[in-house]
């Protein structure tokens, strides 16, 4: 069926939205694919809704490649099984809490971990049955803090997610691998430029989780990336190679001096450089100072502990990666309340010494090895030590990840050095292992007649959002540009000319276009050329065709608005032409 844009249900908008910051929003709303209802709340009009249906069938087809089964489950959903697993208090504003006529609590499901768990162990009892993968293409609700950029992150958004039941680690591996396989599949058919970055530093053994993000300036995750390598990781999950340690025989003792008036790093080097320089026999730098964060932890079990951060002084804490390393436990920065209830903690000249004494745990930066010797504080007013060697003059508590990674900092492979970069997460790959399967007692009974608890992976992709990284990608000042794959026709046949000979000569080819086999968009209204042409950029198929002044001389043209070419060719080649490129 041809789908004439004299009959279709849509506006184009001469300006950009005015709520609108990023390209993806600007052309979406103005091309009529999308309209807000609310702050995250978009409804889909024609074109949009037709590019969205085919970002799911991509999806759909890669997971039905690997076994999964496609199952639907509610969105609105009872608050015990959240009860259970704490996510009802655990999720805080984000959650959608909502109470039915008789004061039953309800939520419109964020992410479906809980029901999954519940609805296997509801049907399945025998080791036989496993492993098993299900899945869901469905409306999630998520109250989000700063719902942004249209629907690339809204409140209500589509999500492919899928969950693995399996016997055992290696199985979940399995499950693992093989969406991580299709997740590759799908995007690099959906034409999305991404990469894949560890997710947490595997500390646990493996990656165990995994995002994929997009390519994209106005992407809200920092990532980085070795380009001589292709390694590449979340900020958090990024591990600082540790430096060859230091012979400590030989080096000089420490010596404790009087600095007045050095309460900042930069002050201090340059206390340095005035009083101690002769000893380094080289410029002290910021680097060769040894700065000591105070932060207090608040962990899960209610206990509340101070601990001592040792970073050097040339880089900041990352909070993102400090929260990250220091996980489940909750961080906060010291009261003026907590330094006077700890009176050895003398703020700007906070030493290792004060708290080893005080048995405050301290933990450094990987980059204080052995044998190094740092200036640092010397827990007394207006004092500082210099040539602290760390494994003769203080022994940490252990290293933690919680300096900032910069530009030009060596990979962790060891083959290149890091750059920071910018992308939009399109999938996540998680092996959960026990969490929810524990909470709600997920066994069947296994070969040798014991139970088994069944181990379980989680998996997202973001349909919706996917539309707009697209359109992120792919668009120019002009407009949209489609892939194939996803473009809401396959092809857009502009009639350019008035001439009666020529409009029936248009639907004569659009005809031929659509007998075999492909869509096609028609732009068959009154509309002068102009008006059709900018709105066939604005839209974006990937090609149009033009019949235009030069039909009378048998030609038409030929606009390729994804590789950005034009030809003209002979009107009867049209039909072939098209199902070239198309095909090709
Ligand atoms: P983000 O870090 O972007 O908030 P997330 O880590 O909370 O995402 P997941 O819970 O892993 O997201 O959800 C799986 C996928 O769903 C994400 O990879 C993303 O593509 C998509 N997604 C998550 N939140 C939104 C949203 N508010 N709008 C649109 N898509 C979303
Ligand atoms: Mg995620």
């Amino acid at each position: 069926m041809i789908t004439r844009l004299s009959h279709l249900f849509l506006r184009t908008l001469r300006d950009d939205p005015a709520d609108a910051e990023v390209p993806s929003h600007k052309l979406l709303v103005r091309a009529g694919y999308v309209r807000r209802v609310a702050p995250g709340v978009y409804s889909w009009l024609p074109l949009g809704l037709r590019v969205l249906r085919k970002i799911e069938n991509v999806v759909r087809e890669e997971m039905d490649g690997i076994g999964a089964q496609e199952i639907s489950l509610p969105a609105l959903l009872p608050r015990e099984p959240y009860e259970t697993t704490k996510r009802w208090t655990e999720y805080g504003d984000s959650l959608f809490r909502l109470q039915d006529r008789k004061k039953g609590d309800y939520l419109l499901g964020p992410t479906h971990e809980e029901l999954f768990a519940l609805t296997v162990k509801g049907e399945y009892s025998s080791y036989k049955d496993l492993p098993v993968i299900l899945y869901q293409i469905q409306t999630k609700y998520r109250d989000e803090e700063r719902p942004r950029a249209g629907i690339l992150r809204g409140r209500e958004f589509v999500m492919k997610d899928s969950y693995s039941f399996d016997l055992d680690e290696d199985g979940l591996k399995a499950s693992y691998n093989a969406h991580r396989d299709a997740y590759r599949r799908m995007f690099d058919r959906l034409g999305v430029r991404y990469v894949i970055v560890s997710a947490t530093s595997g500390a646990m053994g493996g990656s165990a989780s995994e995002e994929f993000l997009a390519d994209s300036p106005v992407g809200e995750d920092t990532y980085v990336i070795c380009r001589e390598s292709g390694y590449a990781a979340n900020v958090e999950a990024v591990v600082t190679p540790a430096p060859p340690e230091i012979p400590i025989e030989g080096q000089a003792p420490a010596q404790v001096y009087e600095t007045p008036g050095t309460p900042t790093i930069a002050t201090l080097v340059e206390w340095a450089n005035s009083a101690v320089a002769e000893q380094f026999g080289r410029p002290v730098t910021a680097a060769d100072t040894l700065k000591n964060v105070m932060v207090k932890l608040q962990h899960p079990d209610g206990k509340s502990e101070i601990v001592g951060i040792g970073i050097p002084g040339d880089r900041e804490v990352d909070d993102k990666r400090l929260g990250a390393a220091l996980e489940p436990a909750e961080v906060a920065l010291l009261t003026e309340e907590d330094f006077r209830a700890n009176p050895f903690l003398v703020k700007g000249y906070i030493g290792p010494k004060a708290l080893a004494d005080n048995g405050v745990r301290y933990l450094v930066d990987p980059r204080v090895v052995s044998g190094t010797a740092w200036i640092t504080g010397a827990d007394e007013s207006g004092k500082h030590v210099v040539g602290l060697v760390a494994g003769r003059d203080f022994t940490p508590d252990g290293t933690i990840e919680a300096a900032e990674v910069r530009d030009g900092d060596p990979s962790p492979d060891g083959r290149g050095v890091l750059h920071a970069a910018r992308g939009i997460e399109i999938g996540h790959i998680f092996q959960l292992g026990y969490k929810y399967t524990d909470a709600f007692e997920v066994d069947v009974l296994g070969e040798n007649g014991k139970p088994v608890r069944l181990t379980m992976g989680s998996y997202g992709v973001g349909v919706s959002r996917m539309v707009a990284v697209l359109a992120e990608q792919m668009h120019d000042e002009k407009g949209l540009r489609w892939p194939r794959e996803v473009a809401p026709f396959d092809v857009h046949v502009v009639i350019a000319n008035k001439d009666e000979a020529a409009r029936a000569g248009a639907e004569q080819v659009a005809a031929e276009l659509d007998s075999a086999g492909l869509e096609v968009l028609l732009d068959d209204r009154t509309a002068s050329p102009g008006v059709k042409f900018k709105d066939a950029e604005l839209l974006g198929m990937p090609q149009v065709l033009v019949i235009g002044r030069g039909w009378a001389d048998g030609k038409v043209e030929l606009r390729d608005r994804f590789a950005e070419t034009s030809e003209e060719i002979a009107a009867d080649q049209a039909v072939q032409a098209v199902l070239a490129k198309v095909r090709g």
